[in-house]
């Protein structure tokens, strides 16, 4: 659930962002000029106004890049950043053991992330395995060892 609340807070801060960019955009940018008593709409008529709308457009989807990027590598439970990397398998004994990946943990103890560490088919899928309560076990190894 805070997994996706932050995901939303994330779109709703870019929408809010590229919002005020637009706005002021609008302000401090003169109008296009008037053509024949016609007024077009600025894009595709004017290069200014076009130009800075396709910037805009690449700014945007930039930040909706950055944000699904950085939603991949939370927590899937309470949405901190995953740390830790370590590479679990060698490169150089990828043939007899397979592929080497690199495994997140977060700080919390709630999962962790496997990420391949080689791509060979493009986009891999990550998996995500949740540590069911691996801190009470702890606390409980820990109470019975006294
Ligand atoms: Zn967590």
């Amino acid at each position: 659930m805070l997994y996706c609340g932050i995901f939303l807070l994330k779109l709703v801060l870019l929408y809010a962002t590229l919002r005020g960019l637009w706005i002021g955009l609008v302000v401090l940018l003169p109008p296009p000029e008037t053509f024949l008593y016609h007024r077009f709409r600025p894009f595709g008529h004017d290069l200014r106004w076009t130009a800075v709308i396709l910037l805009l457009f690449l700014l945007g989807c930039g930040l909706l890049y950055l944000a699904v990027w950085d939603q991949r590598f939370r927590c899937r439970s309470c949405g901190r950043r995953l740390r830790m990397p370590v590479l679990r398998g060698s490169y150089s004994r990828m043939l007899q053991e397979g592929r080497p990946k690199f495994e997140y943990i977060c700080p919390f103890g709630h999962g962790t992330l496997s990420v391949q560490g080689t791509k060979f088919q493009g986009r891999e899928p990550c998996q995500w395995k949740a540590n069911k309560g691996l801190w009470e076990h702890l606390v409980a190894a820990d109470r019975g060892g006294n």
